[in-house]
């Protein structure tokens, strides 16, 4: 994000809550606190923003607004946050476990057969959960693999 994003947001956040803003202990908090978020995509205010409209009164570590709010863009934005970060720091992505769906399949009469794909939701060339349960694979996660491998 842009500091002017945030000056921005830091104003309305405390207008918001009839504070100053301006202050000059304010304005120091305020250069720490970007320090910390300035890295983060300047949308992810807007949801910090109507996150913090919500609450009786102003939150004491707005920081940690920001970071709760980023966790929710990043959750809403899976295929923007590849293009953002590259494949090797993987996101949390809601769809798999550190970029890969895990898969099982059974069929009567044989062990069950376990494998995993990469994930189509958060690495490009993957493929997506409804990709992998077309094709007849039933997800899981890990821990199950793990224990179904070590059964058969
Ligand atoms: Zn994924």
């Amino acid at each position: 994000m842009f500091d002017h994003e945030f000056d921005d947001f830091w104003e309305q956040i405390h207008l918001t809550f009839g504070i100053d803003p301006n202050s000059k202990s304010k304005r120091d908090a305020k250069n720490f606190a970007f320090q910390s978020v300035k890295e983060i995509p300047g949308e992810v205010l807007e949801i910090a923003k109507d996150q913090i409209a919500t609450l009786d009164s102003l939150p004491r570590n707005i920081v940690k607004q920001v970071h709760h709010a980023w966790s929710k863009w990043k959750i809403r934005n899976p295929d923007r946050i590849v293009r953002e970060q590259g494949e090797e720091d993987h996101p949390k992505c809601p769809f798999c476990e550190d970029g890969n769906i895990f898969v099982i399949s059974r069929k009567r009469g044989c062990a069950p057969r376990t494998t995993f794909f990469a994930c189509g939701h958060c690495r490009v060339g993957g493929s997506t959960r409804e990709e992998i349960e077309r094709i007849g694979w039933e997800i899981t996660n890990p821990k199950r693999v793990r224990q179904v491998t070590h059964a058969a």
